[in-house]
């Protein structure tokens, strides 16, 4: 009986040992769990933080292409209004004079343009512009009249 007696208070013992260490390890289940929320949150907060500094700089960045754009835009006019243009096209040169400059006299109403004077024909006694070039020789030539008689004189 006193033997009976001991054996439960120790089986109560090891029961409420159980239940201190089952709690225990519940707490410590819960902490572990709650630290695993805070930094979760912290990393999301890092994140979100990271983002509101990349949108910040990438806004900067784009305001900056703007104020570039401006600029050139800006210095673009400048040259466009300050300087002598030449612009070579299949008609002639265009020379663009800016307006506060003023045109010379000679220039006034009409742009310059003079095109290239015209190669003459190579043919023999011929006054004629040329209007090809023989692709070996590159003599210039205006006909195919030409082109022979300029091979018989070569001949
Ligand atoms: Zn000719």
């Amino acid at each position: 009986m006193d033997y009976h007696l001991h054996h439960q208070k120790d089986k109560l013992t090891e029961i409420e040992q159980q239940l201190k260490k089952s709690e225990a390890a519940e707490r410590r289940r819960l902490q572990v769990e709650k630290a695993a929320r805070e930094s979760e949150a912290e990393a999301i907060r890092k994140i979100r933080g990271q983002d509101s500094s990349r949108k910040k700089q990438e806004e900067k960045m784009k305001k900056r292409l703007v104020e570039l754009a401006q600029e050139k835009a800006v210095t673009a006019q400048m040259l466009a209004s300050s300087t002598i243009r030449w612009v070579m096209g299949p008609s002639g040169t265009v020379v663009t004079f800016p307006k506060d400059m003023g045109l010379p006299s000679i220039f006034d109403s009409k742009p310059c343009s003079y095109p290239p004077p015209r190669e003459k024909c190579a043919g023999p006694s011929c006054t004629n512009p040329y209007r090809y070039r023989d692709s070996k020789s590159k003599i210039p030539l205006c006909s195919l009249q030409c082109y022979k008689a300029m091979e018989q004189e070569a001949s």
